[in-house]
């Protein structure tokens, strides 16, 4: 059933759970290190059917493999620094043009420099993709206070949080029972770091797309649980629709 004209092309709803995009569609997602992307992105996935694009879970992976970049990278992101712009820009290049991404994707924990964000506006309108930004919005302390709880399951990547989202059984994942880490770059100083570096280098990056965008989304995503701020997030996309 289609249900309405949007910039980005005709979107339908089906069984009221997926936005069929006629033009392919890249879902912006920011917010700073803690403030819920990794959770929001898994929803969106599952609710659009489009792929997730995180570039920190990219680089965890080269990290993991211990590969020629994971070597080159992992002292920086030890130290919560960015890696460089040539190379997250070369891995969003090559994971957009997997047959995967060809209807849309969501971009997590990219753009986060002006360098970055210039390449993006290029890649999409090569591609003729549509954006859309969702920025989540979170108090510093609130941050702090949810990163310290933060655990991660080293297998499946799945992530939990000692107030918000706590495994069944107290350091065990829910689904493949493997033993919780703390990932080393939530340290509560690495942390620090991070935010530092967000708000310095990303944030008038915000501020850019507050000025240009006309498809920008911003939810307070402090208090509410993780449900509720999707709900918005479904109907502030849901709200272009007929523009
Ligand atoms: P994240 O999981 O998105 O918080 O990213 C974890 C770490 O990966 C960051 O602290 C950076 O070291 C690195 N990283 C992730 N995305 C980028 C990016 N777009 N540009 C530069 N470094 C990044």
């Amino acid at each position: 059933m289609a249900v309405g004209k949007t910039a980005l092309g005709t979107l339908a709803s089906e069984n009221d759970n997926a936005l069929q995009m006629a033009k392919p569609v890249a879902l912006i997602l920011f917010g700073s290190p803690g403030s819920g992307k990794g959770t929001q992105s898994k929803y969106l996935v599952e609710w659009l059917k489009i792929p997730q694009i995180s570039t920190g879970d990219m680089l965890r992976e080269h990290i993991r493999q211990g590969d020629t970049i994971g070597q080159a990278i992992q002292a920086r992101m030890a130290a919560g620094s960015l890696v460089s712009d040539e190379l997250v820009n070369q891995l969003v290049f090559e994971r957009i043009n997997q047959p995967d991404a060809q209807r849309g994707f969501i971009l997590d924990g990219y753009p986060r420099t002006p360098a970055q964000a210039e390449e993006m506006m290029r890649l999409l309108a090569a591609r003729g993709a549509g954006e859309v930004v969702i920025h989540l919005v979170v108090d510093y302390n609130v941050i702090i206070s949810r990163m310290s709880g933060r655990r991660v399951c080293p297998k499946c990547g799945t992530l939990y949080n000692a107030i918000s989202r706590p495994p069944k059984v107290d350091g065990i994942c829910d689904l493949d029972g493997e033993s919780l880490v703390i990932r080393e770059d939530d340290r509560e100083d690495v942390v620090r770091q991070r935010l530092e570096q967000y708000e310095r280098q990303t944030q008038p990056l915000i501020e850019f797309f507050r000025k240009t965008s006309e498809r920008l989304i911003e939810v307070d995503a402090s208090h509410e649980k993780p449900e509720a701020v999707f709900e918005r997030i479904k109907s502030g996309l849901q709200g272009f629709i007929g523009q």
